[in-house]
């Protein structure tokens, strides 16, 4: 039997694990709801050169899976792996709202994933989101109700193609605050503590690698990755030398047409360090099919604006990122070791 101790199921049970695995050098950022904070453990030399640097919890209720494999890897004794001159920060609880309330969003409805936008400008447009938003957001949540969403869903989609009905409905969109994917009006109190954290803990360093860890659409039992890199860019060839072709080649994605996402935390995280040579990426562990986690995220929606939701309607929501069943647990641990162990050699030049 594999040892899936670091898995929790309360936020506050996972900050405990990760703290206890991590040791004493931790900050915190807190979180105006009280006992919520975005902690950043860091292993090493705070003036390293070179910093391997992993995330969770961007969408929450992602972040069980995520801190998971951070306090394994933690409790394996990755510290003592790190090589002089590398340090290792690891980011836990991005959106420590939406982790605690086991939802992907934040305190005010909001994707912290489409929120790193630039709130002094006017927004971006999303008129397909403006066309979709009726269609998608029943009142009551029936399989009647559900199935009549997705028939027009896919007729919206044969209508306008793939690619213009993923923007539509995952790129991000501004003009709803009770949609699905919504970005925001303003900064997130995430996206704020992100960003200090990353200006105190990473702005000295010349090389990072940094992982941003989520859970979601992607074959069950394995990870997919998403490099946002330009093809043949520095950046790319290191993701490709350092995890192999698949970490460029989307293998495993199963959209036929990626949406081209707005407001990334992580296109936040290269803007601010910009100077320094980068390797990022998004790495999605596999739980259901396309159409499993769009359901999901109109359950999310339903439950908060529509509810109030059966234990089996939350059971299904929160099963879409965090599965109950050991072996996919098994797995995550399994592959975010080495997911970590070959990234934290790739930067580190060892
Ligand atoms: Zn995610």
């Amino acid at each position: 039997m594999a040892d899936l101790s670091a898995f929790s199921s309360e936020y506050r049970e996972a900050r405990e694990k990760f703290l206890d695995a991590a040791g004493a050098q931790v900050s915190h950022h807190a979180h105006p709801e009280k006992g919520l904070y975005l902690d950043v453990a860091v292993v090493g030399a705070r003036d390293a050169e070179r910093v391997f640097a992993v995330g969770c919890g961007t969408h929450g209720i992602e972040g069980y899976p995520g801190s998971a494999a951070l306090t394994q890897w933690l409790r394996g004794g990755a510290a003592k792996r790190v090589p002089p001159g590398t340090a290792v920060v690891l980011f836990h609880a991005h959106n420590p709202w939406g982790f605690a309330h086991k939802t992907r969003v934040t305190e005010e409805n909001v994707d912290l994933n489409r929120n790193f936008v630039d709130f002094s400008k006017p927004l971006p447009a999303n008129p397909g989101y403006d066309e979709l938003h009726r269609a998608i957001t029943p009142a009551e949540w029936t399989e009647e109700s559900v199935a009549g969403a997705f028939k027009w869903l896919a007729e919206y989609k044969a209508r306008v193609g793939e690619q213009a009905y993923s923007d539509a409905f995952n790129g991000g969109q501004y003009s709803h605050a009770d949609g699905v994917y919504y970005g925001g009006a303003r900064q997130q109190w995430a996206n704020g503590a992100f960003r200090l954290a990353t200006k105190e803990h990473l702005s000295r360093a010349k090389k990072i690698c940094f992982i941003d860890l989520h859970t979601g659409i992607g074959p069950r039992y394995d990870h997919i990755y998403l490099c946002f890199h330009p093809a043949g860019s520095p950046g790319y060839e290191r993701a490709r030398a350092w995890w192999g072709e698949r970490a460029v080649n989307r293998q495993g994605v199963t959209h036929k047409a990626l949406a081209v996402y707005r407001g990334l935390l992580i296109d936040a995280f290269e803007a601010m360090l910009a100077k320094a040579e980068l390797t990022t990426m998004v790495v999605e562990f596999g739980t259901l099919a396309r159409e499993g986690v769009q359901r999901a995220a109109l359950l999310q929606r339903w439950l908060r604006f529509e509810g109030p939701g059966r234990p089996e309607l939350i059971r299904e929501y929160e099963e879409a990122y965090y599965p109950l069943e050991p072996r996919w647990r098994e797995l995550v641990l399994q592959q975010s070791y080495e997911l970590f162990e070959r990234g934290l050699k790739g930067v580190s030049g060892w």
